[in-house]
Protein backbone atom coordinates (compact mmCIF):
# COMPACT_ATOMS: atom_id res chain seq x y z
CA UNK A 1 0.00 0.00 0.00
CA UNK A 2 1.28 3.27 -1.09
CA UNK A 3 1.79 6.12 1.63
CA UNK A 4 -0.97 8.21 -0.05
CA UNK A 5 -3.07 5.59 0.47
CA UNK A 6 -1.94 5.14 3.84
CA UNK A 7 -2.76 8.84 4.31
CA UNK A 8 -5.93 9.15 2.54
CA UNK A 9 -7.58 5.88 4.59
CA UNK A 10 -6.32 7.64 8.16
CA UNK A 11 -8.33 10.91 6.81
CA UNK A 12 -11.39 9.21 5.85
CA UNK A 13 -11.18 7.13 9.13
CA UNK A 14 -10.67 10.13 11.01
CA UNK A 15 -13.56 11.85 9.56
CA UNK A 16 -15.94 8.59 9.87
CA UNK A 17 -14.96 7.75 13.93
CA UNK A 18 -15.28 11.49 15.04
CA UNK A 19 -19.01 11.94 13.19
CA UNK A 20 -19.60 8.58 14.44
CA UNK A 21 -18.25 9.64 18.08
CA UNK A 22 -19.87 12.84 17.95
CA UNK A 23 -23.19 11.27 16.79
CA UNK A 24 -23.11 8.62 20.06
CA UNK A 25 -22.09 11.13 22.23
CA UNK A 26 -24.74 14.39 21.67
CA UNK A 27 -26.68 13.96 24.56
CA UNK A 28 -23.89 14.14 26.99
CA UNK A 29 -23.03 17.47 28.32
CA UNK A 30 -19.26 17.38 28.96
CA UNK A 31 -16.73 18.93 27.17
CA UNK A 32 -14.90 17.72 23.96
CA UNK A 33 -11.47 17.66 23.89
CA UNK A 34 -8.89 17.91 20.33
CA UNK A 35 -5.28 16.47 21.64
CA UNK A 36 -3.23 17.44 19.16
CA UNK A 37 -4.02 21.44 17.28
CA UNK A 38 -1.26 20.50 13.84
CA UNK A 39 -2.94 22.51 11.02
CA UNK A 40 -6.58 22.33 12.83
CA UNK A 41 -8.24 20.37 10.08
CA UNK A 42 -9.50 17.77 12.74
CA UNK A 43 -10.60 20.34 14.70
CA UNK A 44 -12.03 22.58 12.33
CA UNK A 45 -14.17 19.73 11.13
CA UNK A 46 -15.21 18.51 15.25
CA UNK A 47 -16.17 22.61 14.98
CA UNK A 48 -18.55 22.02 12.22
CA UNK A 49 -19.90 18.76 13.17
CA UNK A 50 -20.77 19.81 17.22
CA UNK A 51 -21.64 23.30 17.23
CA UNK A 52 -23.42 23.41 20.46
CA UNK A 53 -20.32 21.85 22.56
CA UNK A 54 -17.60 23.26 24.04
CA UNK A 55 -14.26 22.10 22.26
CA UNK A 56 -10.88 22.52 24.41
CA UNK A 57 -7.39 21.84 22.44
CA UNK A 58 -4.78 20.60 24.33
CA UNK A 59 -1.65 22.00 21.85
CA UNK A 60 2.01 22.61 22.91
CA UNK A 61 2.65 25.49 20.06
CA UNK A 62 -0.54 26.80 17.71
CA UNK A 63 0.58 26.72 14.54
CA UNK A 64 -2.69 26.41 12.73
CA UNK A 65 -4.58 27.72 9.88
CA UNK A 66 -6.27 30.67 10.57
CA UNK A 67 -9.96 29.18 10.08
CA UNK A 68 -9.38 26.94 12.60
CA UNK A 69 -7.65 28.17 15.39
CA UNK A 70 -8.96 28.10 19.01
CA UNK A 71 -9.88 31.24 20.93
CA UNK A 72 -7.46 31.79 23.50
CA UNK A 73 -9.68 30.48 26.59
CA UNK A 74 -10.41 26.96 24.68
CA UNK A 75 -6.74 26.49 24.46
CA UNK A 76 -4.69 24.53 27.22
CA UNK A 77 -1.32 25.42 25.66
CA UNK A 78 1.70 22.88 26.98
CA UNK A 79 2.97 19.61 26.82
CA UNK A 80 -0.32 17.07 27.09
CA UNK A 81 1.61 15.36 30.21
CA UNK A 82 1.56 18.33 31.89
CA UNK A 83 -1.89 19.81 30.94
CA UNK A 84 -3.76 16.31 31.02
CA UNK A 85 -3.29 16.37 34.53
CA UNK A 86 -4.37 19.95 35.37
CA UNK A 87 -7.14 19.81 33.23
CA UNK A 88 -8.31 16.46 35.26
CA UNK A 89 -8.46 18.72 38.12
CA UNK A 90 -10.27 21.59 36.65
CA UNK A 91 -12.94 19.46 34.73
CA UNK A 92 -12.83 16.07 36.67
CA UNK A 93 -13.93 12.84 35.05
CA UNK A 94 -16.48 14.32 32.61
CA UNK A 95 -15.19 14.60 28.68
CA UNK A 96 -17.46 13.31 26.17
CA UNK A 97 -15.42 12.73 23.65
CA UNK A 98 -11.25 13.20 23.44
CA UNK A 99 -9.86 12.86 20.10
CA UNK A 100 -6.20 11.90 20.29
CA UNK A 101 -3.98 13.19 16.90
CA UNK A 102 -0.27 13.53 18.87
CA UNK A 103 1.60 11.38 16.50
CA UNK A 104 4.46 11.49 14.08
CA UNK A 105 5.73 9.35 11.24
CA UNK A 106 7.78 7.07 13.09
CA UNK A 107 5.59 3.98 14.36
CA UNK A 108 7.52 2.66 16.81
CA UNK A 109 8.01 6.39 18.58
CA UNK A 110 4.00 6.52 18.52
CA UNK A 111 3.37 3.15 20.00
CA UNK A 112 5.67 4.26 22.87
CA UNK A 113 3.73 7.37 23.09
CA UNK A 114 0.87 5.96 23.04
CA UNK A 115 1.62 3.54 25.76
CA UNK A 116 2.94 6.27 27.88
CA UNK A 117 -0.17 8.98 27.49
CA UNK A 118 -2.69 6.27 27.56
CA UNK A 119 -3.38 5.98 31.42
CA UNK A 120 -3.05 9.47 31.59
CA UNK A 121 -5.81 10.22 29.49
CA UNK A 122 -8.25 7.27 30.74
CA UNK A 123 -9.41 9.33 34.16
CA UNK A 124 -10.67 12.02 32.12
CA UNK A 125 -13.90 10.32 30.25
CA UNK A 126 -16.49 10.60 31.76
CA UNK A 127 -19.12 7.31 32.04
CA UNK A 128 -20.34 6.83 28.26
CA UNK A 129 -17.44 8.62 26.83
CA UNK A 130 -15.82 7.92 23.55
CA UNK A 131 -12.00 8.40 22.90
CA UNK A 132 -11.04 8.58 19.20
CA UNK A 133 -7.25 7.80 18.83
CA UNK A 134 -5.51 7.47 15.29
CA UNK A 135 -3.32 5.03 17.08
CA UNK A 136 -3.47 2.54 19.21
CA UNK A 137 -4.25 2.80 22.70
CA UNK A 138 -3.52 0.83 26.19
CA UNK A 139 -6.52 1.59 28.30
CA UNK A 140 -6.81 -0.53 31.21
CA UNK A 141 -10.67 0.55 32.02
CA UNK A 142 -12.02 1.29 28.31
CA UNK A 143 -13.13 -1.27 25.96
CA UNK A 144 -11.97 -0.54 22.47
CA UNK A 145 -15.41 -0.73 20.28
CA UNK A 146 -16.38 -1.42 16.29
CA UNK A 147 -15.54 1.16 14.09
CA UNK A 148 -18.45 2.87 11.67
CA UNK A 149 -18.94 0.81 8.67
CA UNK A 150 -16.53 3.83 6.61
CA UNK A 151 -13.43 3.92 8.48
CA UNK A 152 -10.57 1.55 8.02
CA UNK A 153 -9.47 -0.88 10.79
CA UNK A 154 -6.14 -0.21 11.87
CA UNK A 155 -6.15 3.63 10.97
CA UNK A 156 -8.59 4.60 14.03
CA UNK A 157 -9.28 3.23 16.98
CA UNK A 158 -12.66 3.81 19.42
CA UNK A 159 -12.74 3.33 23.07
CA UNK A 160 -15.22 3.68 25.21
CA UNK A 161 -15.78 4.48 29.20
CA UNK A 162 -18.38 2.57 31.11
N1 LIG B 1 -5.26 16.46 13.77
C1 LIG B 1 -4.44 17.58 13.32
C2 LIG B 1 -4.99 18.14 12.04
O1 LIG B 1 -6.00 17.61 11.53
O2 LIG B 1 -4.46 19.13 11.52
C3 LIG B 1 -2.99 17.17 13.15
C4 LIG B 1 -2.28 16.92 14.47
S1 LIG B 1 -0.53 16.71 14.26
C5 LIG B 1 -0.43 15.11 13.54
C6 LIG B 1 0.07 16.40 15.88
C7 LIG B 1 0.11 17.62 16.79
O3 LIG B 1 0.30 17.15 18.13
C8 LIG B 1 1.28 18.57 16.50
O4 LIG B 1 0.78 19.87 16.27
C9 LIG B 1 2.14 18.54 17.78
O5 LIG B 1 2.66 19.81 18.14
C10 LIG B 1 1.12 18.05 18.83
N2 LIG B 1 1.79 17.31 19.91
C11 LIG B 1 2.54 16.19 19.79
N3 LIG B 1 3.00 15.79 20.99
C12 LIG B 1 2.53 16.69 21.91
C13 LIG B 1 2.67 16.83 23.31
N4 LIG B 1 3.41 15.95 24.03
N5 LIG B 1 2.03 17.84 23.93
C14 LIG B 1 1.29 18.73 23.21
N6 LIG B 1 1.12 18.66 21.86
C15 LIG B 1 1.74 17.66 21.21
Amino acid sequence: MSRLDIFINRMVSQRACLNHAAEQTADLPGPVFELGLGNGRTYHHMCEIMPGRDIFVFERAIASHPDSTPPDDHVLLGDVFDTLPAALERFGPTASLIHADLGGHNAQKNVAFARKISPVIEPLLAPGGLMVSSDRMFFTGLTETDLPRDAVPGRCFIYRAG
